[in-house]
């Protein structure tokens, strides 16, 4: 601790803020998960250790801007939405961002986190509804997949898979009957993006009578691979 910080601690914590590196706030059509289809205000935090093969957000690895969560939460009240995501790279990869999840739900709105499900969401506010991917082999991160993490889905939460193949395919549906997931949340099935036919996947859910809930990312039809929606 600084010499400044020991003669006025009281001060010096008034001068910094708590603050979040922010890669971008903005408002749009939520693309996947149980609140597909809403008008949402994104928060996109910068940062993530995972490297998944796949991933459709590395601009958010690096850059971004600090702002305190103040100034966030005042942003995100501007945009008028009753929905917020909190959404990254790996948004819990910033201690702070609990805060900010508290903040937000105190302000009265729906909020949802994406997660990797590398890191440990035991601590999220639980009025916040968990998206939390299980990263199959396909993804490169099987390695990283917290299983302690299913311990703390509540109901309103959701596993999310993202197949990019029949192997992925075959290796989820085993998590999901092994760790009895669709008796916990919802669990969301989606196609990585030009890599599985969305309609194969359609076929195997069916064939297998999966009780689970295929997703296409409803952004991408609308606006493609544009940052920013
Ligand atoms: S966890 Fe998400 S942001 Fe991080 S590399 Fe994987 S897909 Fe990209």
């Amino acid at each position: 601790m600084s010499a400044e910080a020991v003669q006025n601690p009281v001060n010096l914590a008034a001068r910094h803020p708590e603050r979040l590196r922010i890669t971008e706030i903005f408002h749009s059509i939520q693309g996947e998960a149980d609140a597909v289809g809403w008008p949402t205000v994104f928060v996109r935090l910068t940062g993530c250790p995972l490297r998944c093969v796949w991933c459709d957000t590395t601009y958010s690895f690096h850059g971004g801007q600090w702002r305190t969560i103040d100034e966030i939460v005042a942003e995100v009240a501007r945009h008028g939405a009753r929905h917020v995501c909190v959404t990254g790279g790996e948004p819990l990869s910033q201690k702070r961002c609990l805060i900010l999840l508290q903040r937000l739900c105190d302000a009265g709105h729906e909020v949802s986190l994406e997660t990797s499900g590398a890191l440990d969401v035991s601590a999220v506010d639980p009025r916040v509804r968990k998206v939390v991917d299980l990263k199959a082999p396909a993804s490169g991160e099987l390695k990283r997949n917290r299983w302690s993490n299913i311990d703390h889905l509540r109901p309103h939460d959701q596993v999310k898979f993202v197949l990019a193949d029949r192997a992925d395919y075959e290796w989820a549906r085993a998590v999901t009957a092994e760790h009895r997931l669709s008796d916990r949340c919802q669990v969301l099935f989606s196609p990585v993006h030009a890599s599985l036919k969305p309609r194969e996947l359609a076929e195997w859910i069916l064939a297998d009578h999966l009780p689970v809930r295929m997703q296409l990312q409803l952004h991408k039809l609308l606006w493609g691979d544009e940052p920013g929606h």
